[in-house]
């Protein structure tokens, strides 16, 4: 019986070969090899969003005015 490593990406078990350890601010954790892979070539979808979201919170927050204009741009659509 092979003992898996925990992979903190999948929240799942793999094989040691498969895995890598990355460092991270709470110390060391496994990793595999697919989903560091899978992450570089397509950043996921929640990566994605969160860089939509904070392009969209610098361009509000450019001015209240512009704010205010997107908001009524957003009340027109809704009608
Ligand atoms: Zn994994």
């Amino acid at each position: 019986m092979t003992s898996k490593v925990y992979c903190y990406h999948c929240m799942t078990y793999h094989h040691p070969e498969a895995m890598r350890k990355i460092q991270t601010s709470r110390g060391e954790r496994w990793r595999c090899i697919r989903s560091i892979e899978a992450a570089q070539n397509h950043p996921d979808e929640r990566d994605a969003f969160g860089e939509r979201q904070s392009e969209l919170n610098r361009a509000m927050a450019r001015s209240s005015q512009e704010q205010r204009i997107f908001e009524r741009r957003l009340h027109t659509l809704s009608c």
